[in-house]
């Protein structure tokens, strides 16, 4: 008998956007996560799970070998610190920045006080500029902290700006550019090789496929 090959996704725009890319795999789920309360699906395939999972759990599981594979963002690798996982393929899918932002102005004097879901980011971003700053951790509505007086600056995402801007908060500095990224336990790959290399190339021309359509 084959072994489970278990894939680990987060709901919303990540499984929305995996799924085609699944799809040129041949793998479809039997269930929608939007709507089943099933935290494993089955699929198509008797020898492929996906587990559904917090976005942030995803290095977790998969860096435990509780999934072989899984899809998360560069965001939530990045403060993870993505020991044990190898990433051989980004995705190009819930693309978006990581940004300083905060209200327009110079920066206050004194030490900065930044409120963020990514500490480890903040912190690493702020240590390599030699500047000293409190990072308040929050999980989520960032954009709030600078305007209650929380903090000077948000660590945040950033597609449109758009919620910036309902804030009367701007962009100031770049971070990373962020995209979605397949990772994967590196035991799996070594013991399930061939099929996790199968699954990696396959995912590999949808995503070249879908690029070349949008050029
Ligand atoms: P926007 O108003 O379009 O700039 O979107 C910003 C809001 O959406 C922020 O609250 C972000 O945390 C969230 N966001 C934007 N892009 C992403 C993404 N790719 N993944 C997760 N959250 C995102």
């Amino acid at each position: 008998m084959t072994e489970t090959l278990t894939i680990a996704l987060s709901k919303g725009r990540i499984f929305k956007e995996t799924l085609p890319l699944l799809a040129h795999a041949g793998i479809v789920p039997k269930d929608d996560p939007e709507t089943s309360r099933k935290l494993i699906l089955d699929t198509n395939r008797d020898d492929v799970k996906l587990v559904i999972i917090r976005a942030t759990d995803v290095p977790t599981y998969v860096a435990y070998g509780a999934a072989d594979l899984g899809v998360a963002g560069k965001d939530v690798l990045m403060e993870h610190g993505g020991e044990g996982l190898y990433e051989p393929l980004d995705l190009h899918i819930a693309r978006c920045r990581l940004m300083v932002a905060g209200r327009p102005g110079p920066e206050p004097r004194g030490r900065l006080r930044i409120a963020t879901k990514f500490v480890n980011i903040a912190r690493r971003y702020y240590a390599e500029q030699g500047k000293q700053v409190e990072v308040i951790k929050l999980y989520g509505s960032m954009e709030l902290a600078p305007l209650v007086g929380l903090a000077d600056r948000i660590v945040d995402l950033v597609d449109t700006g758009n919620t910036l801007r309902a804030n009367g908060l701007e962009p100031l500095e770049h971070i990373a550019d962020i995209s979605s990224r397949l990772v994967v336990n590196r035991a799996s790959l070594k013991i399930k090789h061939a099929r996790v290399k199968a699954f990696i190339d396959a995912v590999a021309e949808a995503v070249a496929q879908r690029r070349g359509m949008n050029d």
